[in-house]
């Protein structure tokens, strides 16, 4: 329970996480971690994400330069570290929490089309940097304590100057009680000089300092322990106190990180920064996570036939919940990338010997299918453990359709035109439907299905046991369904569609009851997975795994 008692409950504190030196040091990480230490005191957090780059939403960008698009309940594209925000601190990202450059300005645009700004000019300062401060500080919801903004980028970036004078207005209006700038900046170590530099971390906060915003605390991320006296030179040359210099170490795995950095002090000096009591933290949940990641019973091999595999963030919530599935069966899972377009030419039993499990997940564009049609075959005949997640459930339809029910023609018409289509866009065959979906224009000019939306789970099937409830919400992001009109003919042959949406058109899960364990979702269960909570669908394929390995 978030202790409003501490916090006044409609007056939010900001802590503002920018970064420093070069990317990818972990400042998505870093916030998340941050946020459930302080759920871990008792306060409620909210987690929101500034993107300086110019796309409206991720939902464009290529899986291989920006890594996975994360989809929220209310069917956001969002960035992938919104991914980890959730599964940190269980609380549910919105639309509202990611916002970029494109869309501000494509909202500017609108409004200055409308004639909302009334012959003024429109400016960068204040109508940009107005635009980001109604971000930040929209309503965070019930019972929230704390709002983590991270801004993406580093500090110096052209396109981030408004975002950074947009928080520098904040603290300014808000004044020091309402707000806090963490900084994250990294420490290198100079092989030739046997030594870790704190140079670029003292110019980094020099620039920083310069659009004048003065860190509060600075997260100096190293490999190796930073001297004291190294941590006395960063307090001195960036005036924040010793105490505020906190050691970001890499940690073997990421949810070792809230537990570490809470060692080096970094809730502690938050809360002093606030004058807010330091009371004990419960971090008892984490520290269980911990003990299983560190002690497993075993292991299990899984295979994941993609597309962006060269590139483990393109799938990054997707590794993530296998790991909890191995959470759920104290085992460590271990997972072996295999491009899908090699394994569509190599020699399935070789590439996969060892392996107890097989993966296919989503993707787009046909690049690749035929390899992941093999896959679902070779699961299929092998009674491997098989969990086709989205593409992967449409390509076990086409292979049982090709396969099994006599329709060699069988495939999607997201490849072209076929006289076969049992996978296709619905409004190819279904009219009037559209009503129920939530859809998004793009430029491929078809629709695409985002966010929640609702199935009903046939009563007895796998997929009814592993949720243990025949109705649930799942995330959606694509455009193709499977084909209703072929169900009785793969029913027939052994595949059943054992999850549906309400109004029954819309096939949402497929089965083999014949089988160890072969499902196919049309949803994507990987986002709504967390440590602490593994998804039930993750926790079943990883259990039928390990007895896969284990026979
Ligand atoms: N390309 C498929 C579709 O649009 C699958 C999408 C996905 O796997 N996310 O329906």
């Amino acid at each position: 329970m978030p202790k409003t008692s501490h916090a006044d409950a409609n007056t939010p504190r900001y802590i503002f996480i920018t970064g420093g030196v070069v990317s990818s040091l972990g400042k998505g990480l870093a916030s998340a971690s941050l946020a459930a230490l302080l759920q871990a005191r008792g306060y409620g957090v909210r987690l929101r994400k500034l993107d300086p780059y110019l796309n409206v939403d991720p939902g464009t960008m290529s899986p291989y330069q920006h890594g996975e698009v994360y989809v929220t309940d209310d069917g956001a594209e969002t960035d992938l570290d919104l991914g980890h925000y959730e599964r940190f601190t269980g609380v549910s990202a919105h639309q509202r929490d990611n916002i970029t450059t494109g869309r501000i300005y494509s909202n500017i645009i609108e409004k200055e089309r409308r004639g909302d700004y009334l012959g003024a000019t429109v400016q960068v300062i204040p109508h940009v940097t107005n635009e980001i401060k109604n971000f930040v500080l929209a309503d965070a919801g019930e019972g929230v304590d704390f709002v983590l903004c991270e801004v993406g980028g580093t500090v110096g970036d052209i396109e981030g100057l408004p975002f950074f004078e947009a928080l520098r207005q904040l603290g300014q209006e808000l004044g020091r009680e309402r707000v806090l700038f963490l900084h994250v900046t990294l420490l290198p170590y100079i092989a030739a000089a046997g030594e870790v530099k704190t140079k670029p971390t003292q110019h980094s906060v020099k620039e920083l300092r310069s659009i004048g915003i003065q860190p509060d605390i600075l997260l100096c991320r190293a490999d190796r322990p930073i001297s004291e006296g190294d941590i006395s030179k960063i307090a001195r040359f960036c005036n924040v106190r010793e105490s505020a210099v906190i050691q970001g170490l890499d940690a073997p795995s990421i949810y070792d990180v809230p537990l570490a950095y809470h060692k080096e002090g970094i809730d502690r000096e938050v809360l002093r920064h606030f004058r807010l009591e330091d009371e004990p933290a419960d971090l008892s949940r984490w520290e269980d996570i911990s003990q299983i990641l560190h002690n497993p019973d075993g292991y299990v091999n899984i295979a994941v036939i993609g597309k962006y595999t060269v590139l483990p963030d393109a799938y990054k919530s997707l590794s993530e919940a296998l790991v909890h599935g191995g959470i759920a069966n104290n085992v460590r899972v271990k997972i072996k990338w295999i491009e899908s377009e090699a394994f569509g030419e190599g020699d399935c039993g070789a590439i996969l010997k060892d392996m107890h499990g097989i993966l296919v997940p989503g993707g787009f564009g046909e690049r690749g299918t035929e390899g992941k049609i093999r896959a679902a075959r070779y699961a299929r005949e092998h009674d491997m453990p098989y969990f086709g997640i989205c593409l992967g459930m449409q390509m076990a339809v086409i292979e049982a359709s090709r396969n099994l029910a006599g329709l060699p023609n069988a495939a999607s018409t997201e490849f072209g035109a076929t006289d076969t289509p049992v996978v296709g866009l619905m409004t190819e065959w279904i009219r009037g439907n559209e009503k129920q979906t939530r859809t998004k224009d793009t430029d491929l000019g078809g629709t695409m299905r985002l966010g929640a939306y609702p199935a009903v789970l046939e009563k007895g099937s796998l997929v009814a046991e592993m949720y243990g409830c025949e109705r649930i919400e799942e995330r959606h992001r694509h455009r193709y369904e499977v084909n209703i009109e072929y169900k009785e003919r793969l029913e027939a042959v052994g595949l059943k569609f054992s999850g549906m949406s309400p109004d029954g058109i819309l096939p949402e899960i497929v089965e083999i009851p014949d089988h160890p364990w072969f499902i196919g979702v049309q949803f994507h269960p990987e986002l709504k997975s967390r440590p602490f909570e593994p998804h039930p669908l993750f926790a079943g394929f990883v259990a039928a795994a390990l007895k896969n390995r284990l026979v």
